[in-house]
């Protein structure tokens, strides 16, 4: 049997009120939670970063993550008809939220991982992307800069690529407890970003500020909404703590 089937029978009891998933709308007590694997565990829990695991991540309806039910809570509040966007590393749930509503691109380094998303998916490198400036009206990349090596880069090429007044959402896992964005893209050891980074292929563990400054270098303008400023998010079971990153050009 599949996970989600597994999940499904297994909260079957849960079903009722409390958590609403907004991407379909069922409602549980409980949501199924993500743990993270032992060899990423430690760097997760010494720099207590944020990073999409504990309870209620995944709706045991349709496996929607609590990642994506925050950006696509956000989504709900921007007016996308007719809006032309690039999709990163497409996440399936967002992604189809987007398609009815927009003009949606989709794009990885390495698009293969994502033709069951979207089969058109393009192959673009974030140091380099094969758009022309102004090309897009929102750039979305949910949790990929803490994989690219050269962030700053990957940040003014979306900067570049985005009309005047677009908008991008980058959200990123972030550690609560350190003061310095901790980094370093030269290693390529998988097992050793798992000990430093707290996954097999991440490059760094950001602090926030740290990275809201990397984006108002590259020009963006940022707005940040904690997680405790939006209450009425918390029913939808999004990631206590993780914030929301409203960055403009
Ligand atoms: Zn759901």
């Amino acid at each position: 049997m599949s996970q989600h089937r597994r999940l499904k029978r297994k909260f079957k009891d849960q079903l009722g009120n409390g958590l609403v998933c907004n991407v379909c709308k069922a409602s549980y007590r409980s949501f199924a939670p993500r743990y993270p694997s032992k060899n990423d565990r430690d760097a997760l829990e010494k720099n207590k970063v944020i990073a999409g695991y504990g309870e209620n991540v995944y709706c045991p309806n349709c496996m929607s993550t609590a990642r994506e039910r925050l950006v696509i809570a956000m989504l709900e509040k921007i007016d996308l008809q007719s809006k032309k966007i690039l999709h990163l590393s497409p996440e399936e749930k967002v992604y189809q939220y987007l398609i009815d509503k927009a003009n949606v691109v989709t794009a990885d380094l390495n698009p293969g991982f994502y033709k069951n998303i979207d089969h058109k998916v393009m192959q673009a490198d974030l140091n380099k992307l094969p758009y022309a400036v102004g090309s897009f009206d929102m750039v979305i990349g949910n949790h990929i800069m803490e994989h690219v090596p050269d962030d700053r880069k990957a940040i003014s090429e979306i900067y570049r690529i985005l009309k005047t007044g677009g908008v991008a959402i980058l959200q990123v896992p972030f550690s609560i407890s350190n003061s310095e964005t901790i980094e370093d893209p030269s290693i390529k050891d998988p097992k050793k970003q798992s000990e430093l980074f707290g996954q097999k292929d991440h490059v760094r563990i950001y602090n926030l500020e740290n990275y809201i400054n990397r984006l108002k270098t590259a020009g963006f303008s940022v707005q940040y909404s904690s997680y405790e400023s939006m209450p009425e998010l918390h029913s939808f079971a999004v990631q206590p703590h993780e914030g929301f990153l409203y960055i403009t050009k």
